[in-house]
């Protein structure tokens, strides 16, 4: 297939906001994999900060970041990704230039636990008043599973209606495949 999938289109779109020596954020850690393709694209000068509520995230992410040794490019927060605003340093907020949310359940662990409407609608709104202008966020949205239908509706809801002046936003999607496979709402701070 030619086409992008739809994990591959992310990175690829992480890529073309994200450079050497910016700041990037991994709202949902899991088992850390978007961590550390972030950690790889701000390089040594950059900085890359990571939320979960999971503690088993925090331990998974960290294994990882210590095999690739990159531990020092990176901040992990064991909370919400609602608290975003307030738990980056001010003087790395208008430096972000891309962050990644894969909504749903941790791989593998609770599945019980998963991203929801509000905490994550409220962190992309306080990313878009953080973000650098042309900062990209990138949401992979998992809707096979109730909840994750649930927040796929308001979540579309929700983007459908910010201001094109204030933001550019973008659906990718593979709209013949079976079982609910997942797609993209990319938002490009204008
Ligand atoms: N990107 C991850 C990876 O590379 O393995 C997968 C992330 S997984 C699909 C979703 C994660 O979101 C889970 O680890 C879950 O604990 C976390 N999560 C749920 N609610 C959250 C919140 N409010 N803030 C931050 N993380 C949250």
């Amino acid at each position: 297939m030619k086409l992008d999938g739809v994990l591959p289109f992310a990175r690829l779109l992480l890529e073309k906001a994200v450079d050497q020596g910016d700041i990037a954020v991994d709202a949902t850690l899991g088992n850390g994999h978007d961590t550390v393709f972030l950690a790889k694209l701000v390089g040594e000068s950059g900085r890359v900060f990571g939320f979960d509520i999971q503690e088993e995230a925090i331990v998974n992410t960290k294994k990882r970041m210590a095999e690739q040794q990159i531990s020092d490019r990176v901040t992990l927060f064991h909370k919400g990704h609602e608290y975003i605003s307030a738990s980056i340093p001010v003087e790395c907020q208008g430096k972000i230039k891309g962050a990644i949310f894969n909504l749903g359940y941790l791989p593998g662990g609770d599945k019980s636990i998963v991203t929801v409407p509000n905490t994550t609608i409220s962190a992309i709104e306080q990313l878009l008043e953080i973000m650098a202008p042309e900062g990209i966020i990138v949401l992979v949205v998992y809707h096979g599973h109730d909840e994750g239908a649930l927040e796929r509706d308001a979540l579309l809801q929700y983007v459908k209606q910010l201001d094109q002046k204030i933001a550019h936003v973008l659906q990718y999607q593979f709209i013949n495949q079976k079982n609910n496979p997942p797609f993209i709402v990319a938002i490009e701070k204008r």
